[in-house]
């Protein structure tokens, strides 16, 4: 199965993209700080997606569990509301050639993202907590044991995580993060 999206988290909202920028303008002046920025499933690939996008908004509107936002002059995905599942929505309500809706008909990977959990998480801390394996449907966060009676600590199987982000909104110490495959296959 090929992949639509290769990986297109990155830091490319530190630039401002061709064609919107007032867009650009009005996410500094709001507030919204350069970082990583999540590109929708199925998205071409970043500059790509740039120059054919106009920012109507059109797949946030259409996106039925409102992980799509528009800022930083862009759209991008936002897990703390809510988790992709991916409908195919936002594809299919974008009038402009940004998404690869060929490669969604060929039943190609959304993407190429994964889970990440950093140092922060409870359980790495020594605090009871499987928060993240509970809300993962693709069974893809595992507990290993540790030695001593120590809190078991996850870990994100790469080969098993779909980057829906279900994990992301429910753990209570943020420590969740869905980025690019290649940046780190399996968390740590
Ligand atoms: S595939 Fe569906 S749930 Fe995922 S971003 Fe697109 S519209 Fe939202
Ligand atoms: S939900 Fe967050 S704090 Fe809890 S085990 Fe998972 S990553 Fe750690
Ligand atoms: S992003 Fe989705 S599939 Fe991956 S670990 Fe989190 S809940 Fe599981």
């Amino acid at each position: 199965m090929r992949s639509a999206n290769h990986g297109r988290a990155g830091h490319r909202s530190a630039r401002v993209p061709s064609g919107a920028p007032d867009l650009a303008r009005r996410a500094l002046l709001v507030g919204d700080a350069p970082g990583p920025v999540l590109l929708p499933p199925w998205s071409l690939a970043p500059d790509a997606f740039d120059r054919a996008c106009t920012r109507c908004g059109k797949c946030v509107e259409a996106c039925p569990t409102h992980v799509l936002k528009l800022a930083a002059g862009t759209v991008q995905v936002d897990f703390a509301d809510g988790e992709c599942t991916f409908c195919g929505e936002c594809v299919a309500s974008c009038p402009e050639p940004a998404f690869d809706v060929a490669a969604r008909a060929a039943g190609a990977r959304p993407w190429t993202v994964v889970a990440r959990i950093d140092a922060t998480c409870l359980a790495r801390l020594g605090v009871e907590c499987q928060s993240c394996g509970d809300a993962c449907e693709a069974h893809a966060i595992r507990f290993r044991p540790r030695p001593n009676g120590a809190v078991p600590e996850p870990r994100v199987d790469g080969g098993h995580c779909t980057g829906c982000g279900a994990c992301v909104r429910v753990c209570p110490a943020s420590a969740i993060d869905v980025r690019p495959r290649h940046v780190d296959p399996v968390s740590a």
